[in-house]
């Protein structure tokens, strides 16, 4: 949409001579939408935790005489729904900072593979947990990248978090890493429950999923992948998801091996 402004164009009115200004709004427009819905989304987000805490914690106060494996199982819901919110929160804030520019990376050379080695570690547990099937390979010898190794880390956990919740269980997963010219690539594939084709440009956005409940269930706070790419851009890199025959979902992370990161070198 557009907005019209006429302004005189000389101080002095008897000069006459009109300035016509037309600025496009859809923009601003947008982004205030977003902003709307954003903060609509917050709201709930958070609503939906404390309305269980509370009830919960209000039954609890009300039955003293309730059987102690039934107060237990309430105050369980408690905690997981406190350490919910506990989580919504820090996430708002990592992703806040990164609004305000405030997000400090620590920029080092790394050596890439030992960071994949790390998260697939720290994965580990919970995927034989779920029966999975969790893959390795490395094509070539990995270099030293110029980044922030634990935010990095921090991405790859979030994409093999995924891989491992939105999969069912006793699913393969696989995580593959090489070097491509001057960059690294990092791909974490699953057979899983896949991302219709009308999600897939939209699942990189704020509290966007394609399953609230599932993600819910799961302890998703649906900005993982948002806060993902925020530091995949800030290190110059691109996150995106490939598309592949068969059922699943295949992400792919590129990084600058180094040089390009916010001038640092
Ligand atoms: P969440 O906390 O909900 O997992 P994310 O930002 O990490 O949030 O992911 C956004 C949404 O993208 C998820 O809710 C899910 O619907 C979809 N998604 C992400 N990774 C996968 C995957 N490997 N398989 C299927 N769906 C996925």
């Amino acid at each position: 949409s557009l907005e019209l402004f006429l302004a005189p164009f000389s101080k002095d009115e008897a000069q006459g001579g009109v300035l016509v200004v037309i600025h496009d709004v859809t923009e601003q427009r947008k982004a205030e939408e977003l902003r709307r819905e954003f903060v609509a989304n917050v709201s709930h987000e958070l609503r939906t935790p404390l309305t269980n805490i509370r009830s919960y914690a209000e039954t609890l106060a009300a039955s003293p005489d309730l059987p102690p494996e039934t107060a237990e199982s309430f105050l369980e819901v408690i905690l997981r729904e406190s350490d919910r919110m506990t989580h919504i929160v820090q996430d708002l804030l990592t992703l806040s900072r990164f609004d305000y520019g405030r997000m400090e990376l620590k920029f080092s050379w790394f050596p890439f593979g030992e960071a994949i080695d790390n998260v697939c570690r720290s994965m580990q547990m919970e995927a034989k947990r779920h029966g999975h099937k969790l893959e390795k390979s490395f094509v070539g010898t990995l270099p030293r990248v110029w980044g922030d190794r634990e935010r990095l880390e921090q991405v790859m956990l979030n994409v093999l978090s995924n891989a491992v919740k939105y999969t069912p269980d006793g699913g393969e997963i696989r995580l593959t890493a090489g070097t491509e010219g001057e960059s690294v690539w990092m791909e974490v594939t699953d057979n899983g429950i896949g991302i219709p084709e009308e999600d897939k440009d939209r699942i990189f956005e704020r509290f966007y999923r394609v399953d609230k409940a599932r993600s819910r269930e799961s302890g998703g706070t649906g900005l993982g992948l948002s806060i993902a790419r925020e530091i995949v851009m800030q290190h110059k890199g691109t996150i995106e998801l490939v598309n592949r025959p068969g059922p699943g979902t295949t992400v792919r992370v590129t990084l600058p091996i180094g040089g390009k990161a916010d001038g640092s070198l």
